[in-house]
């Protein structure tokens, strides 16, 4: 629930995002939380059935097949998700020609899904997948794929199929890393949906934002590393959907 001491907090909110000029919104698996998609670190979901291993590179190399289980299990959930009210929300912001673009960690796709234009993917997208063999990589549609018998092989090559998503121990791609630092630099208010802000070098951006000058506005259930060290101006607690229908109000 939001609480009467926050409404202050909200109109302020509401206020610096009426009057920014470049606004840039950021978010993480939060945001895709009250859509039924899983976060990482929450309390339920596939990530407690899983070991995070799953999504690093060298497991991924050495078992494809189990990576591509868990995948599957995700891929499979985003596909039947939905937008809630704060990927609509800030759909509609940028409609209104307030917000600028969203820097989003998220691989669910459902930003696009509720009409965001200006979207970037910096840990990539699960929509794709890439043939590993670097003489041949290969790009097809995930949903094209038969994911009947796991890992799925490259037509042209055989080899094994990953999706472009970014594991650990790989570098966000190119060039949506280096667009999203872009975004960044450029803000002057900056809004944090659902992220716990310990995934680098996403977490980076704020901060970067922030020396660059921006105000920072963050929603979460709780606090995250970006309100203990202080990269945080003004710290909305909630849910995504709550918050965002509470500053849509004060925007009116
Ligand atoms: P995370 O799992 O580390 O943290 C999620 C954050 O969201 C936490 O701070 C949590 O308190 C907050 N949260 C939970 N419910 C919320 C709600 N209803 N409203 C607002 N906030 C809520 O996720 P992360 O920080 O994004 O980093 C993990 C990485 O995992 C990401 O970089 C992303 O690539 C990937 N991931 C993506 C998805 C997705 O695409 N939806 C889901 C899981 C993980
Ligand atoms: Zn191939």
């Amino acid at each position: 629930m939001v609480s009467e001491e926050k409404i202050d907090k909200f109109k302020e909110a509401a206020r610096i995002i009426k009057s920014a000029k470049y606004l840039v919104v950021f978010t993480g698996a939060g945001i895709s939380a009250e859509s039924g998609v899983p976060t990482f670190r929450g309390d339920n979901g596939i990530w407690k059935k899983y070991d995070s291993n799953v999504l690093s590179l060298s497991y991924f190399i050495e078992h494809p097949e189990e990576s591509w289980k868990a995948q599957k299990e995700f891929f499979d959930i985003i596909l039947n998700a939905n937008p809630n009210y704060a990927h609509i929300a800030l759909a509609e912001l940028e409609k209104k020609g307030i917000l600028k673009s969203i820097v989003t960690q998220n691989i669910d796709n459902l930003h696009q899904k509720a009409g965001s234009e200006n979207v970037f993917e910096f840990h990539g997208t699960m929509k794709t997948v890439t043939c590993i063999n670097p003489r041949c990589m290969h790009k097809y549609k995930t949903e094209e794929l038969d994911l009947t018998n796991l890992p799925p092989k490259c037509e042209k090559c055989g080899s094994v199929l990953k999706t472009d998503i970014c594991f650990f121990e790989e570098n966000p791609p190119e060039p949506a890393k280096s667009l999203s630092f872009q975004e960044a630099s450029k803000t002057d208010v900056m809004i944090i949906v659902g992220t716990s802000g310990v995934v680098h070098p996403a977490a980076l951006l704020p901060v970067t934002a922030k020396e660059n000058g921006a105000k920072i506005i963050e929603i979460n259930p709780d606090s995250s590393l970006l309100t203990i060290y202080g990269t945080t101006d003004i710290f909305l607690q909630g849910e995504a959907g709550e918050v965002m229908k509470k500053i849509m109000e004060e925007m009116e």
